[in-house]
């Protein structure tokens, strides 16, 4: 069984020291366990916040444990009511080639789920992101203006295809015209504009005549202060991700713009909240499958996915992943 372990806590950017490959023997399940073999390893932003022992929403890896992260796979063996050998399973297997599990939180998606890997995507925890934060934050009302950060990746591409259907006019922003012209010429968005080319902002504001009613938050930084002055009055904001942060060791120089954003907040009567998926939404699960699942079962909402083959991979993946190097929902496929 090969796993990746946290070696020692990234000051910034993860590196070569971050994590450690160890091999040990597949482990054996016992009485009320099913042995998981690991197909596919889902990359997300969050797994940088799990390297970290600041304050969060949820404990830290140990230095020595597993890394964690969400796993689409086969049960090898089990001894879990309602799983069965070769069944595929949605768990939080980690970055090993096997797990072990007692069922807790696993989904059974039977024994031959058509694209199994979207249900770490499109089908699964991003596609309840993007579905939960837009309808039951972002309370859209056909015909105003959307405004989604990370448009190209799993989220954003979610939350701005679903704006669409809701009749929203949507705007996405992203990093580069490649992923720009993606968002509109394949996802449908009525417009996306690169935040990395000059005079963001003002091509921002040309693209959003009537303002921004619901800002989707996936990313923080330059982009948000491009978006705080083009806000209308009562808007709402869902706080899902501040990627642009997540290797930061220290706030950023000044100016200190908080009472701005404060000022903003009460003069513009805007609702900003943040949420944890799972904490928050977990709920609304089965209506997001079928609601969102019908969606993209019959094509009007589209997916777009990176998979990288071999385990070993996976952290200079995750490294490039922070860094805007992925095009879609990135995946690692552990074997042949
Ligand atoms: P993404 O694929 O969207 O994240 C990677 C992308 O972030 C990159 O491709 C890059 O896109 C963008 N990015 C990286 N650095 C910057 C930067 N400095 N400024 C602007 N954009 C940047 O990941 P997901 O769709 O999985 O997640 C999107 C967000 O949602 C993340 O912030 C994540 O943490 C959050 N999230 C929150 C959850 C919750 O429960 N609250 C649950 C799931 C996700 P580009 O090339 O366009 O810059």
């Amino acid at each position: 069984n090969r796993k990746f372990v946290l070696a020692e806590r990234p000051q910034g950017e993860p590196n070569d020291n971050t994590l450690r490959l160890e091999t040990a023997p597949v482990p054996t399940p016992r009485k009320g366990q099913m042995l998981l073999r690991n197909e596919f390893l889902s990359l997300d932003p969050y797994m940088r916040g799990r390297m970290s022992d600041a304050p969060s929403y949820a404990a830290p890896v140990e230095i020595g444990d597993v890394m964690v992260g969400g796993t689409v796979a086969q049960v090898v063996s089990s001894d879990v009511p309602g799983f069965e050998a070769d069944d595929w399973v949605v768990a939080f297997g980690g970055w090993q080639d096997y797990a072990l599990s007692d069922g807790t939180g696993v989904i059974n998606m039977g024994k031959s789920p058509e694209n199994p890997s979207w249900a770490l995507g499109v089908l699964g925890m991003p596609g309840l992101t993007a579905w939960a934060g837009l309808t039951q934050i972002g309370q859209p009302k056909e015909g105003e203006t959307l405004v989604v950060a990370g448009a190209s990746g799993p989220v954003g591409a979610t939350v701005g295809q679903i704006g669409k259907i809701l009749g929203l006019r949507v705007v996405g922003i992203a990093g580069g015209s490649e992923k720009c012209a993606h968002v509109v010429d394949t996802l449908g968005f009525d417009a996306c504009i690169d935040y990395k080319a000059n005079g963001f902002p003002e091509a921002l504001k040309n693209a959003v005549p009537d303002g921004i009613d619901i800002y989707y938050e996936n990313v923080g930084g330059a982009v948000f202060d491009a978006v705080m002055p083009l806000l209308n009055t009562s808007a709402r904001i869902p706080v899902c991700g501040l990627i642009s942060q997540y290797n930061a060791i220290s706030l950023p120089d000044g100016p200190d713009r908080l009472n701005l954003l404060l000022g903003t907040i009460l003069k513009k009567r805007m609702t900003v909240r943040g949420f944890i998926v799972f904490d928050d939404f977990g709920h609304l699960y089965p209506e997001f499958a079928k609601q969102v699942g019908g969606w993209v079962a019959d094509g009007r909402i589209r997916y777009r996915e990176e998979v990288i083959s071999g385990l070993e991979q996976a952290p200079a993946a995750f490294v490039g992943l922070l860094r805007g190097e992925a095009f879609g929902k990135r995946v690692v496929k552990l074997s042949d």
